[in-house]
């Protein structure tokens, strides 16, 4: 047997939560978003639960290559375009949509033109304000018929920095507004929200909506309760087992350095997953974690962490749990426990939990 733990990814859900991205942004075209290994849920995965999305955005031209050796035919977005020059021929052979950011890369794609058997579609990207990747409005008319002169297919794009939180600076109505402003007069389809703006700034969504996080079932801000009536469903449920038990006495302390002192007798159980699994190693005491038993109405029980994460293992207070055994299955996060709800726990949102799940996890996809 195999050390317990598994992650499993449920294809249904991605489909589920896809449907509730057509519904949100009925009029728009959808590039699901699967940079980082699809946030952490595997390219295999993502590819058979998305395959009604209208393109795939990914950032490593590799995964462009995985994707058409799988027979993905629809379109891939490169969503920092290209990091070398050099790339041109393999994305012009994989037919991948190309994301233009900077001075470097129009030159490039301007060097190219005349190499170009079928029109390329490049994402003219603007920085509106994040100050991240984008050219400044200023340069973006000149850039963009530049391109346009070379003979590629434009599209304006921009990224909210805070489409995710009331009031904070630079808002998305004043980077809508600049974005407007900027492209006025100029041809071309337009993209514009992530999950965030999808689901809560529905008159800034543009013709390609780039969903991530919410194609995950997890939530922009990183709490759970923000996205508790959206109707998402988690994707990825990370499994383990009870692998030991102890006793404790009052007094007794857990692991390393002793973090959890029991306050009375109580019994804890040793789960198979530490943070070289992805679990994170700062979440604190209390962390909820769930114990399937079947003789219990709701199906299982919440059990805190108890005691510091280490490696390969963590250590849950089952004083809830008088079934417990050895062999007994926990769910890490999933859909009795949102990721969102350890992240909160770990000062961390769900994105970066999700995208950590070490490779050493097997993952099984339902
Ligand atoms: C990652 C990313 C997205 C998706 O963001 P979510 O918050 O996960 O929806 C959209 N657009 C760009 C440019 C990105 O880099």
């Amino acid at each position: 047997m195999n050390r317990p733990i598994l992650a499993s990814i449920h294809t249904q859900a991605f489909q589920h939560n896809l449907n509730r991205v057509r519904e949100l942004a009925p009029e728009s075209k959808i590039w699901a978003v699967i940079k980082a290994r699809a946030y952490g849920h595997c390219f295999d995965a993502a590819l058979q639960g998305l395959a009604s999305t209208d393109g795939f955005a990914l950032l490593d031209i590799q995964d462009a290559v995985w994707l058409r050796e799988h027979g993905w035919q629809g379109r891939i977005l490169l969503l920092e375009g290209l990091f070398h020059e050099n790339e041109l021929d393999l994305a012009q052979e994989l037919h991948c949509d190309l994301v233009v950011h900077c001075e470097a890369q129009i030159e490039w794609l301007e060097r190219y033109a005349d190499k170009v058997h079928k029109s390329i579609s490049v994402f003219l990207k603007m920085n509106t304000g994040m100050n991240r990747l984008g050219l400044k409005p200023a340069a973006y008319r000149t850039a963009f018929h530049r391109l346009h002169a070379a003979g590629y297919r434009l599209h304006h794009m921009t990224h909210f920095a805070n489409a995710d939180q009331v009031d904070q600076l630079p808002t998305v109505g004043a980077q809508q507004e600049l974005f407007n402003q900027t492209i006025e007069g100029l041809e071309g389809p337009t993209s514009l929200a992530n999950s965030a703006a999808i689901l809560w700034h529905r008159n800034a969504l543009g013709d390609w909506v780039r969903p991530g996080i919410m194609l995950y079932g997890a939530s922009p801000t990183g709490f759970y309760t923000d996205i508790e009536h959206a109707n998402l469903r988690s994707v990825m449920q990370l499994h383990s087992e009870i692998i030991d038990i102890q006793d404790l006495q009052a007094g007794d302390r857990i692991g390393y350095g002793g973090r959890y002192e029991a306050p009375e007798a109580m019994r804890v159980g040793i789960v198979a997953c530490g943070y070289a699994d992805g679990y994170p190693r700062q979440a604190k005491d209390g962390t909820p974690v769930w114990l399937h038993d079947d003789s219990n109405t709701n199906g299982g029980v919440i059990c805190p962490i108890v005691g510091r994460v280490s490696m390969d293992m963590l250590t849950i207070d089952l004083r809830n749990a008088p079934n417990a055994k050895i062999g007994s299955v926990v769910e890490l996060w999933g859909d009795k426990v949102p990721v969102d709800q350890v992240a909160q726990f770990s000062d961390t949102i769900g994105y970066e939990l999700l995208c950590a799940v070490a490779p050493r996890v097997p993952v099984k996809i339902i």
